[in-house]
C-alpha cells in the first residue's frame, strides 16, 4: 500500500460454503470465477473511500476449520479484524460461527480485536434457518457488530466493508 495510506488486515472466517470466497471477490473487484480449491487462503488488498477518508484494506480468506491444531496460531497473527460469516440457510454453519467466535478470542485474549458476525445468503428466503433476530443475538452475546449480506445480490456488501473500517478506526482512535 502507498505509506500514507493507514493499512488494515482483515480476516474471513467460516465454514465451507457459506459464500467467502464470493464475498472477497466483490471487494477484490475480481470477475472471473476462478476455482481456488487448492489454496490454503486467498489474499486481496485494495483502498478503500470511507466516510471520505482513504484506507488501504487487505482481506484474508482463512480456509481453515475452527478446531485444527494450526488456528490458534495462524489466527493470533493475522488479522486487525475478523469478519466471521455463516449462512442463513444452514444452521450448522451458524453454530460454527459461535464456535470460530471463542476461537478468535482465545487466540487473541490480550487485544481487543474487532469482530463482525455475518449472516451471508439473505436472498435465500425460503430456506432460511436462521432469523435475523438470532443473528443479532448471538452478535449481542459476543460482543461483535453483525450484518446480513447477500453476496449474490451484492447487497450490504459495501456496507460490511465500510463498517469493519469505521471498526478500525474507531479502534486506532481510541487506542
Ligand atoms: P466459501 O467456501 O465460504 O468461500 O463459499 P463460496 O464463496 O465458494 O460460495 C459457496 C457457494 O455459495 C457458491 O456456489 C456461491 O455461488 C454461493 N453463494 C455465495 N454467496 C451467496 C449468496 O449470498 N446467496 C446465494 N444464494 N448463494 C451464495
Amino acid at each position: 500500500p502507498p505509506p500514507h495510506l493507514p493499512s488494515y488486515r482483515a480476516m474471513l472466517l467460516g465454514e465451507p460454503g457459506v459464500g467467502k470466497s464470493t464475498l472477497a471477490r466483490i471487494f477484490g473487484g475480481v470477475e472471473d470465477d476462478y476455482d481456488a480449491d487448492f489454496a490454503v487462503e486467498d489474499y486481496y488488498q485494495r483502498s478503500v473511500v470511507v466516510d471520505g477518508e482513504e484506507t488501504t484494506l487487505a482481506l484474508l480468506e482463512f480456509c481453515g476449520q475452527a478446531g485444527e491444531e494450526w488456528l490458534d496460531d495462524e489466527l493470533a497473527h493475522a488479522g486487525d479484524a475478523y469478519i466471521i460469516v455463516y449462512s442463513i440457510a444452514e444452521r450448522a454453519s451458524f453454530e460454527r460461527a459461535a464456535e470460530m467466535r471463542i476461537q478468535v478470542r482465545k487466540a487473541r485474549q490480550a487485544d481487543d480485536v474487532p469482530i463482525i458476525l455475518v449472516g451471508n445468503k439473505s436472498d435465500l428466503v425460503r430456506s432460511r434457518e436462521v432469523s435475523v433476530d438470532e443473528g443479532r443475538a448471538c452478535a449481542a452475546v459476543f460482543d461483535c457488530k453483525f450484518i446480513e449480506t447477500s453476496a449474490a445480490l451484492q447487497h450490504n456488501v459495501r456496507e460490511l466493508y465500510h463498517g469493519v473500517v469505521r471498526q478500525l478506526r474507531l479502534r486506532r482512535r481510541r487506542g
